[in-house]
């Protein structure tokens, strides 16, 4: 179980001295009532928000980063997804390269522009498929010259959806204390 909101928090905090030392503006945007407790790999979602913060923060150079998350409505099958942005004011993806982003060792501005970014060439092949490892999907869509975003759809269960049988929580004035085990 984790609680989206403080993982998202979590990651932002560890890019934002990289996010300040570029001057670019790192903004948070966490839904309200979003649920505490969610079931799922915590690391992975990590290594997901690490990594597209990573390459925004990386390919900004002045402006903004939006990191957002909201939860979608229940949709007639019953599923609710976390819904994931992050946005960027940074120097942007052509048109054409975008269908190989995701493809292992592609980097699109590794060569030319005076600037040699590092890195492999991994990280958006690995973040595609830790999302499709948990069910969710990802886009991106981008403007050469303005700007990035990244959108992804996780689909989660809220804690209270699993059949606790006869161990359903203590309610406890309004906060839910769980068992040594979960
Ligand atoms: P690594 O992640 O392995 O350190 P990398 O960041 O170059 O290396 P990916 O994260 O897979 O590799 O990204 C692939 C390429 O997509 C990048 O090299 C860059 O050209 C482009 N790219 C990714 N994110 C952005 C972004 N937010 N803005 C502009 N270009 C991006
Ligand atoms: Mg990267």
């Amino acid at each position: 179980l984790f609680d989206p909101a403080s993982t998202i928090e979590d990651v932002a905090s560890l890019m934002a001295p990289r996010a300040i030392e570029k001057h670019v503006e790192l903004i948070l945007d966490v839904e309200d009532g979003l649920p505490v407790f969610v079931q799922g790999d915590v690391g992975k979602l990590r290594q997901i928000l690490l990594n597209l913060l990573g390459n925004a923060v990386k390919f900004t150079h002045a402006g903004q980063i939006l990191l957002s998350i909201r939860q979608s409505p229940r949709s007639m099958e019953g599923e609710i997804r976390l819904e994931l942005v992050v946005r960027d004011t940074g120097i942007g993806i052509t048109a054409s390269k975008l269908d190989s982003l995701f493809q292992t060792y592609h980097q699109v501005h590794e060569t030319g522009g005076g600037q040699n970014y590092g890195g492999t060439g991994l990280g958006l092949a690995i973040t595609r498929n830790l999302i499709e490892l948990m069910g969710g999907q990802i886009s991106v869509s981008s403007e050469p010259g303005l700007g990035t975003e990244f959108f992804v759809s996780l689909p989660f269960a809220p804690y209270a959806d699993f059949d606790l049988g006869a161990s359903a929580p203590l309610r406890l004035d309004g906060l839910r204390v769980l068992s040594v085990d979960d």
